[in-house]
């Protein structure tokens, strides 16, 4: 593992665009793929004379065509920040884009399925693989806890009894997630059956897990402790892991009641993380606007400062869904 440290001074937001496959029930429907990567850290959007006239390159720190490997996304997207984690910095890794993009598939991808196991599985391996291999001298203790956020309200996943948990300051004004359960970890295998335990109770208290999972924002917290027993040299790391709510405009038509008021609420949460990202990217650090959103709260002491941030932006390549593409690409251009 590179353990470098985030440097202080330069923004430590990277940004990779990620295009999954088109699939059949696109093709089938006359969708066409209408991206272009000319390099692989820029992206073109659209098909017709529009998009030539326009020209527009999105450019990131690396975009990622629908070909491209897990573990290769892995590598570029979270290994880094596990190096990180280890030495005792805090991180956070998102997955953005509008429903069925490959968020998921990003975050987790098929768990159990080595070679298409996501950046969490990977994650979480990696962490154990490291810890096994260092001196005995070195003692860990890892907590996992596991929530989502939806509506605003804060749901704890690994226990169903705790439906709107909330958010409060340490004695150091960091903010955390007060009474979220930690479960202490001590394999991978652990790791894995706790987000088993997670899912399933996600599942029990909804009906679509699909809409809900689109309407929802989902955070896995690995906390990494370590000290060593001979110097008593301590290191705390915080890695969060978030799947984050579709970032598609519901449409105009048809949204009312309790729709309406989840797409106005998606919509509030996800402009907030925009807006403390670009703050943040633009190096405006006085004025981050972290209070916003629970979200934005939650993250605040891993997101900017000396902690190191990827965002992973998921684009649909079917014509179909160009315009929420083209947002989606902007919202990355946003952190840049
Ligand atoms: P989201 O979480 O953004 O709603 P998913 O990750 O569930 O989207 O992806 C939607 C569908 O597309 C799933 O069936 C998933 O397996 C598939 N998919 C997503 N990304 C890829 C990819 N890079 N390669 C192959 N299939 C993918
Ligand atoms: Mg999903």
């Amino acid at each position: 593992l590179a353990v470098e440290p985030p440097s202080g001074g330069e923004c430590s937001i990277k940004v990779i665009c990620r295009v999954r496959p088109l699939n059949d029930a696109e093709e089938k429907a006359g969708s066409k793929f209408i991206l272009k990567f000319p390099t692989d850290d820029s992206i073109g959007i659209g098909q017709g004379p529009e998009s030539r006239r326009e020209g527009k390159l999105f450019v990131f720190d690396k975009v990622l065509k629908p070909t491209v490997t897990q573990e290769y996304v892995y590598d570029v997207a979270a290994k880094p920040i596990v190096g990180d984690v280890l030495s005792g910095f805090n991180g956070t890794i998102f997955a953005y884009g509008q429903t069925s993009s490959g968020k998921t598939h990003t975050m987790e991808g098929v768990l159990g399925d080595p070679t298409m196991q996501g950046i969490i599985p990977r994650i979480v391996q990696d962490i154990f693989n490291y810890i096994y291999g260092m001196d005995e001298n070195l003692e860990f203790h890892i907590k996992v806890s596991y929530f989502e956020i939806y509506m605003d309200k804060i749901r704890d996943l690994l226990d169903v009894t705790k439906t709107n948990l909330s958010v409060h300051e340490d004695k150091n004004r960091v903010p955390y997630v007060k009474g979220a359960t930690e479960r202490f970890v001590s394999s991978p295998e652990e790791v894995m059956e706790t987000i088993d335990e997670g899912k399933a109770n996600r599942h029990v208290a909804v009906t679509n897990m699909n809409e809900h999972s689109s309407r929802s924002h989902s955070v896995f917290l690995i906390n990494v402790k370590q000290e060593n027993v001979e110097t008593q040299k301590k290191l705390s790391g915080k890695l969060y892991l978030v799947d984050l709510a579709g970032s598609e405009k519901v449409s105009k038509t048809g949204a009312e009641g309790s729709v309406l008021d989840e797409a106005k609420n998606i919509n509030k949460s996800l402009s907030a993380l925009g807006n403390v990202i670009s703050a943040l990217a633009d190096g405006n650090k006085s004025h981050v606007p972290y209070r916003d959103s629970k979200l934005t709260r939650i993250l605040q002491e891993s997101l900017g400062g000396n902690a190191r941030t990827t965002m992973v932006i998921c684009c649909s390549p079917a014509s179909y869904n160009e315009s929420e593409t083209k947002s989606t690409l902007l919202f990355g251009q946003r952190a840049k």
